[in-house]
């Protein structure tokens, strides 16, 4: 029998009831938390889009790994096992264990970012982007024209414009010390780069005799879509695809908060000895003894099991398709989203669905905020709100973009939520012409999109 339904690839053992909330109790809440959704109690949301971050379900095996940590303070078992996992998975001799992956970025760029460097990527996720700039140095994005183009069905618009990465390296290349590469580019909708993209970089790479370094938070659901959908690849297995993205390169820093299917961790691995002894001095510094880097044992035993599950065919498939179904459900509603859906979230475009509100009176945060208040569904802004300049007397200079991001925990919502989050999405579209914009009342000089508060206009 052939089916058309891709379900769930996994029962449920632990069960986390959710708290259901009325519209009055939603607006004090919101408004409680100076309209900011990043203000609300996790007890007043009811379905939690906020990020893909550290929110997702261990498996039955990554909770018994945990039996198996070893908490020696050097030399710990756990610490062979994640390291024989991740050298396995990646091919790169040199390990080390960090907190989360921003420890990774900054313990790298400490050793080889300057003031005056330029660091190209195709789009720097914003951490490290200013990890980046903290060094004193440019962070430069080279995406594809594709990926600029919001509406545009491509399937690799997370590319890197090689035409571009070869003029800077041929023109400026002695202020390159890195070429950074994001699988899948996360702040430009989750979208994949494809192999035949990554070996174009590695060849400028070696022309310029510059390392390529991943920045692989995502690189199992890049390793599903090159499967998919790049001409050749079918018949690999995630795994052996994801294992080729990772030897066209020198060494990779990894949020495992996402493909780890960890709550927390992280990992920075390269190939050159004389830098991760560098490496491992300042993680000694900042995070701890190199058989540990910040974390428990126990999370790097869950850690490598969970880099043993994410390639599993059947769980990439349903990931994939539980982002694209809830997209399918936004254009039944007129909504428009990013297109085609990423990996990891939905991003609605929320320049084309309020046209009424202008960018400084922040549509997209108007419509993260109705989500919440009609149904307890938390996104998160990407706009004039995340990106915008505030300039002392003047008016936002706006972002180029008005997004709400909505990204899916991983193995936590089953379809019934995604159902309901495509009604709370249809019910929003068909009032749009009702939603009002928003005014900043305070603000941070930094990340002011975090701790702002702000207040409707009527
Ligand atoms: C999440 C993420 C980071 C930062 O990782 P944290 O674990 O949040 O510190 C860096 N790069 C990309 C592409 C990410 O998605």
């Amino acid at each position: 029998m052939i089916t058309r339904t891709i379900i769930e690839p996994f029962r449920i053992k632990v069960v986390e009831p959710l708290r259901f909330t009325t519209r009055e109790h939603r607006v004090d809440a919101l408004a409680a938390a100076g309209w900011n959704l990043f203000g609300l109690k996790a007890d007043d949301v009811l379905i939690d889009l906020l990020t893909d971050s550290g929110t997702g379900a261990m498996s039955s095996e990554q909770w018994a790994a945990l039996m198996r940590g070893d908490e020696s303070y050097a030399g710990s078992r756990s610490f062979e096992r994640f390291e024989a996992v991740v050298r396995d998975l990646t091919g790169y001799d040199h390990v080390i264990p960090v907190h989360q992956g921003r420890a990774a970025e900054r313990i790298l760029f400490t050793e080889v970012v300057t003031p005056g460097s330029i660091v190209p990527n195709n789009t720097h996720f914003d951490t490290t982007r200013a990890n980046v700039e903290h060094e004193g140095a440019v962070a430069l994005d080279l995406l594809c024209p594709e990926g600029r183009d919001l509406a545009l069905d491509a399937p690799f618009k997370g590319n890197v414009d090689i035409e571009a990465l070869e003029q800077l390296l041929a023109q400026r290349g002695e202020r390159v010390p890195l070429v950074l590469v994001t699988l899948t580019n996360n702040s430009g909708g989750g979208q994949p780069v494809s192999l035949e993209n990554l070996r174009a970089v590695r060849r400028v790479c070696d022309t310029y005799g510059k390392p390529l370094i991943l920045d692989a938070a995502r690189f199992a659901e890049n390793a599903w879509f090159v499967h998919e959908r790049e001409p050749g690849q079918a018949d690999r297995t995630p795994r052996a695809i994801a294992e080729e993205q990772f030897r066209l390169a020198d060494g990779c820093m990894i949020s495992l908060k996402k493909d780890g299917f960890g709550n927390i961790g992280g990992l920075l691995a390269v190939n050159d000895s004389e830098l991760a002894a560098r490496c491992r001095n300042v993680l000694i510094l900042t995070e701890g003894f190199p058989t540990y880097g910040g974390l428990a044992g126990r999370d790097l035993d869950a850690l490598a099991q969970g880099l043993l599950e994410v390639t599993d065919p059947d769980y990439l498939r349903y990931r994939a398709r539980s982002a694209a179904y809830l997209a399918e459900k936004a254009w039944a509603a007129g909504v428009p989203t990013v297109m085609p859906p990423g990996g990891h979230a939905v991003y609605l475009d929320a320049k084309a669905l309020l046209p009424h509100i202008p960018p400084h009176e922040l549509p997209a945060q108007a419509l993260a905020a109705e989500l919440y208040l009609e149904g307890g569904v938390r996104g998160v802004e990407i706009g004039t709100l995340m990106f915008g300049r505030a300039v002392a007397g003047q008016a936002d200079t706006p972002a180029p973009n008005e997004l709400v991001r909505l990204a899916l925990p991983r193995r936590v919502y089953t379809q019934s939520h995604v159902d309901y989050v495509g009604e709370v999405i249809a019910h929003v579209g068909a009032n749009a012409d009702r939603l009002r914009g928003f005014r900043i009342v305070d603000q941070p000089q930094w990340l002011r999109h975090f701790t702002a508060r702000l207040e409707p206009l009527s």
